[in-house]
């Protein structure tokens, strides 16, 4: 049978480009329904596998559905749990790495590349404020030159100087840094700011979803800020947002900001009525599903990335300021694009055995704090659930057989 998956994988590497798409991905349905899945199953820790051969025989896109360029690592804000400008960091950055920015012509090149490779999703964002980059509103211009490609901005909107250009170029959708609720946790949250800046902060959120720009508010889950879930909420659905938690992972010297064991406890157990709140207001996009995941009952352990997989590999992609492309957000570099395509990194030998390695479970020891942990279980959940459809009564033939969409 091992010499049956080999032959199979390899003609899935090698012919699939003969087949449509469509009709190969109904086979591979096929296969999988035809007890190779039961197979699986039976060995130990069955999911992550199930969910990699599906990965393995799918062909590998040209380009990543995601791509994700820094922009820029200054920063106008220094909020308390930040890896980068975190206040309380045993070893601040240098000056020079926080001067780095992306060289525009390269950001320019870049951006036409993807967008003929078809990439679905370009994120600016950085290791600062992307509205700090001098020529951020350039190349705002040149990305959405592409309507296929959706933009997507990720930024803490107070540098942002013009917000009726991003509502005129019809950005796609602006992730928002929302880590308080009100203007002393503000303050709290980001040392050094005016309280009053919060205020600002609500008023262009405001502004840009008048203008009908999608917006989705970002709060990194920490001591500071554990207790406002609710109110964060009823803010969402005030300012007709969407909202993403993350649990904020910690750098050395930032640990007085990390959830303890009874915090992060006490969290999970809201985690239900927090979904009912979510749905009451009418807050329909929240991962609060994948946070409970990540607080586990209190366990020490957040990112149980080992029992679920990574597919990043396979979805997501990260350019830094440098050009340095980057196997996902964590520092796991596969080649530069200042020498050379996009396409051929993606493609190339470095990537592939971090693909592979990744599916032996091979991780790295950054692999603990996983800063696309929502990603992963994301894809898991939709592999497994397309290939497990009675668990929770759902048909498979609803589910898409192009893979999750991220
Ligand atoms: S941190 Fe590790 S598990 Fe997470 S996306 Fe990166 S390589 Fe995958």
């Amino acid at each position: 049978m091992k010499i049956f998956h080999i032959l199979l994988d390899w003609i899935a590497r090698n012919l699939s480009h003969i087949f449509c798409k469509e009709i190969f991905q109904h086979r591979l349905i096929l296969f999988f329904k035809s007890g190779n899945n039961t197979m699986i199953a039976k060995q130990e820790n069955p999911q992550p596998q199930l969910v990699h051969r599906y990965h393995r025989i799918t062909p590998l896109p040209s380009v990543p559905q995601v791509v994700h360029m820094d922009l820029v690592n200054a920063c106008n804000l220094a909020c308390i749990s930040c890896w980068n400008h975190s206040p309380l960091l045993a070893a601040p950055k240098s000056r020079n790495w926080k001067l780095a920015k992306m060289d525009t012509e390269l950001a320019i090149r870049l951006i036409h590349e993807l967008a003929k490779l078809g990439a679905e999703k370009l994120i600016f964002s950085g290791g600062g404020e992307i509205f700090l980059h001098p020529d951020i509103y350039t190349l705002i211009l040149k990305a959405t030159l592409y309507p296929k490609m959706k933009l997507t901005l990720m930024t803490n909107l107070l540098a942002c100087s013009d917000p009726d250009f991003l509502i005129q170029r019809r950005v796609s959708s602006i992730l928002v840094n929302f880590h308080a609720t009100n203007r002393k946790s503000y303050a709290a949250f980001h040392p050094g700011t005016p309280e009053k800046k919060f205020d600002e902060l609500l008023e262009k959120i405001d502004h840009l979803r008048k203008g009908g720009l999608a917006i989705k508010l970002v709060s990194a889950v920490n001591a500071i800020n554990f207790e406002e879930l609710p109110k964060m909420l009823e803010l969402a659905s005030h300012l007709d947002c969407n909202i993403q938690f993350k649990l904020a992972s910690v750098a050395p010297g930032t640990e007085v900001t990390m959830l303890t064991k009874e915090q992060k406890k006490w969290l999970w157990k809201q985690i239900p009525s927090l979904r009912k709140q979510a749905k009451l207001l009418g807050v329909h996009k929240t991962n609060l599903e994948v946070l409970g995941q990540q607080l586990q009952g209190g366990k020490e352990h957040n990112f149980p990335i080992r029992e679920i997989g990574c597919y990043a590999g396979y979805y997501y992609s990260r350019i830094q300021t440098d050009a340095t492309v980057h196997y996902c957000c964590k520092s796991i570099p596969v080649g530069n694009c200042a020498s050379s395509s996009f396409m051929e990194i993606w493609q190339g030998e470095r990537y592939e055995s971090i693909r592979r390695s990744l599916e032996k479970g091979k991780f790295f020891p950054v692999c603990d704090s996983c800063g696309k942990y929502d990603l992963n279980y994301t894809v898991y959940k939709t592999i497994q659930h397309f290939f497990s459809p009675t668990q929770d009564g759902h048909s498979p033939e609803k589910t898409s057989t192009a893979g999750p969409t991220l």
